[in-house]
């Protein structure tokens, strides 16, 4: 009793026998002069293929009740798939922090809305940290100095790593003088920070900070902040510059 193909040869029809035993029955149920003997086993018949529908559709049920858990599941799949895919589109791997593009996007959305600082941060003497305790121990001062960054600075500020050792903090604010203060509370918690073995020495950075009205371009601010970020590099390293007209 599996599916049969209907009338018009394209569709599948489970109840072609159901079908004809209706049929039948609705004949006999008009003919007046039919038997006692005939209607029983009519009724007989109608019974058995009642009984097949009963089943036939608490399977097709089941069936249903399957495939709607299953798409659930494919659908909780998909949807897991496409935020793993937008964190790693927005994220660097070896820290967490958010990478250029999403720092730029994130930026400039915060420029667009209201004043705000951008502080950059470069790794002071980085090269010599890799030359005297290894590539690796290099890459734990990396993600040390995310890790000092958000316990700073909290989850919520979109914190990126924008170059091998080079990161960025955008900090909304009116104030010239506070971008001014966190930046100097980053430069000193990373340079107060214990390294994990085997680094025997503390790590600073250098921070360049730009303090930028709503509206300005991204480009500008980055610059800014670049160019005073060099500048603390001239002046000694760890410490904190910010940009002035
Ligand atoms: P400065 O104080 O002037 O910034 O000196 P520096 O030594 O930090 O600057 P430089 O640009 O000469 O060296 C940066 C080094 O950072 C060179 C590169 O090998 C290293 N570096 C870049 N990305 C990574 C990384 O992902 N992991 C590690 N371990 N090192 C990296
Ligand atoms: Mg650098
Ligand atoms: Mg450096």
């Amino acid at each position: 009793m599996g599916a049969q193909m209907s009338g018009s040869g394209l569709e599948p029809d489970l109840f072609t026998e159901e079908a004809a035993a209706l049929a039948a029955a609705r004949q006999l149920h008009a003919d007046d002069g039919a038997s006692g003997d005939e209607q029983r086993r009519m009724l007989g018949e109608l019974i058995v293929h009642y009984e097949r529908l009963m089943r036939e559709t608490r399977r097709l049920i089941r069936r249903s009740d399957r495939a709607e858990r299953d798409m659930h599941v494919l659908n909780r799949e998909l949807q897991a798939l496409a935020g793993q895919l937008e964190y790693r589109a927005t994220h660097d791997p070896l820290t967490g922090a958010l990478n250029r593009g999403a720092v730029i996007e994130q930026a400039s959305s915060c420029l667009a809305r209201g004043d705000m600082a951008l502080i950059v941060l470069d790794i002071d003497l980085f090269k010599q940290v890799n030359d005297d305790f290894g590539h690796p121990a290099g890459d734990a001062v990396i993600r040390a100095v995310v890790d000092s960054l958000q316990a700073l600075l909290g989850q919520d500020t979109p914190i990126g790593r924008v170059g091998g050792e080079e990161f960025s903090v955008v900090w909304p604010t009116s104030s010239r003088e506070e971008a001014q203060q966190v930046a100097q509370r980053i430069c000193d918690a990373i340079a107060a920070r214990r390294q994990p073995a085997p680094i025997t020495r503390p790590v600073t950075v250098s921070v360049g900070v730009s303090w930028n009205r709503a509206g300005t371009a991204f480009e500008h601010a980055y610059s800014h902040a670049d160019q005073a970020l060099y500048q603390a590099k001239r002046d000694g390293r760890n410490c904190v510059r910010v940009w002035q007209d």
